[in-house]
């Protein structure tokens, strides 16, 4: 007893250490915050939403962006060079990443310390690398949460780096106000290629590599984007913006940055920004349960047994899926 009390006062002592270093905006403390809403450890959870909700108040004011594109097209080129300049005239940056492939083999996409090395130097950003996790889900819920601690840390722009592969670009356009996709100057070809509905998601499309010899394909694949986007958005009032651009010689960066402010202060106008947030939070929420409900199914030790029941019944084909499945279910917490 005396042991737990002790355990409690010293994860509230923790809390309240984390939460006022946070508030200053100290890196350290964010860093430490952001480990403890990561981990996987059960005892580490009270604390971790004791953390979340004291800051809940202090979060929202960043704008949330999203960078996503094929490995190589240059995302992390483009988020140090477009965070160097955006600290440059006076803004704090924080960049997090979701990674899927960090979840299956505990490696990342920013995990590289060659990549960003301005920015990671910068004292006006802060880089984190993807957390390692089980599943997508549990990934993207940790960046979500390591974004609201970077919001009440004060930065007041996020970048969230994901690659393209259908899923995370999904759970990132699902936590962002702007997701913005990288094409390369080939995005012509590529187009037919690329999967049609990371295209619905883009609020917007930077052709980057515009520069040298790739300059004059650029603006041609730039056409083909807005033909594409102006189908897809057929009957809207104005289609995502398409910028062309570069990493290297600084080409269009600025119109970027300005189409993505321009787009962020209209919505933030007319409520669109607030009515996106809500509906991000209530998805978060039900994800949420969903995958509580699974974990806790998975769990429950009569699963384990009529799984394996019903597997040899449906291999033996005496038995229908459907109707396996449903006694599986049926048999839960007898
Ligand atoms: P990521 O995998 O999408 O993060 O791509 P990287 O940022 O690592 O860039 C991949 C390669 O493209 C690197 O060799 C970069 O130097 C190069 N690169 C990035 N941006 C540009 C650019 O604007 N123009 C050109 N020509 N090359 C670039």
């Amino acid at each position: 007893m005396a042991r737990s009390v002790r355990f409690v006062t010293a994860q509230n002592e923790l809390v309240e250490r984390l939460q006022a270093g946070i508030r200053t905006g100290d890196r350290a403390s964010l860093a430490r915050g952001i480990t403890l809403v990561e981990s996987r450890n059960p005892a580490d959870v009270p604390a971790a939403e004791a953390l979340l909700r004291a800051l809940l108040p202090h979060t929202g004011r960043a704008a949330r962006i999203g960078i996503t594109g094929a490995p190589g097209v240059g995302k992390s080129t483009l988020i140090e060079t477009l965070g160097m300049r955006l600290c440059d005239a006076g803004h704090t940056v924080a960049v997090l990443a979701v990674d899927p492939s960090s979840a299956v083999t505990g490696g990342s996409i920013l995990g590289d310390k060659t990549r960003m090395t301005g920015l990671s130097r910068h004292p006006r950003a802060f880089i984190r690398p993807s957390p390692g996790g089980d599943t997508l889900g549990g990934v993207a819920a940790r960046t979500r949460e390591a974004l609201l601690l970077c919001e009440a840390a004060g930065f007041d722009t996020v970048l969230v780096e994901t690659i393209g592969t259908g899923q995370s670009e999904v759970a990132v356009h699902g936590m962002v106000d702007f997701f913005l996709l990288l094409l390369s100057p080939a995005a012509g070809d590529e187009l037919q290629g690329i999967k049609r509905g990371v295209m619905e998601l883009a609020d917007g499309i930077l052709v980057h590599k515009a520069d040298g010899d790739l300059a004059a394909a650029a603006d041609r694949a730039a056409q083909q984007c807005m033909l594409a986007l102006r189908v897809l958005h057929a009957g809207e009032a104005e289609p995502p913006p398409v910028v062309v651009g570069s990493s290297v010689t600084g080409r269009g960066l600025g119109e970027l940055w300005q189409a993505i402010e321009q787009w962020l202060a209209a919505r933030r106008a007319d409520g669109r920004l607030a009515h996106r947030r809500a509906q991000q939070a209530g998805e978060w929420l039900e994800q949420t349960v969903r995958e509580r409900l699974l974990a806790d199914f998975l769990a429950d030790p009569h699963t384990g047994a009529a799984m394996a029941e019903a597997r040899a019944k449906v291999a033996a084909g005496v038995e229908l899926p459907t109707a396996a499945a449903r006694s599986v279910l049926a048999r839960r917490h007898r």
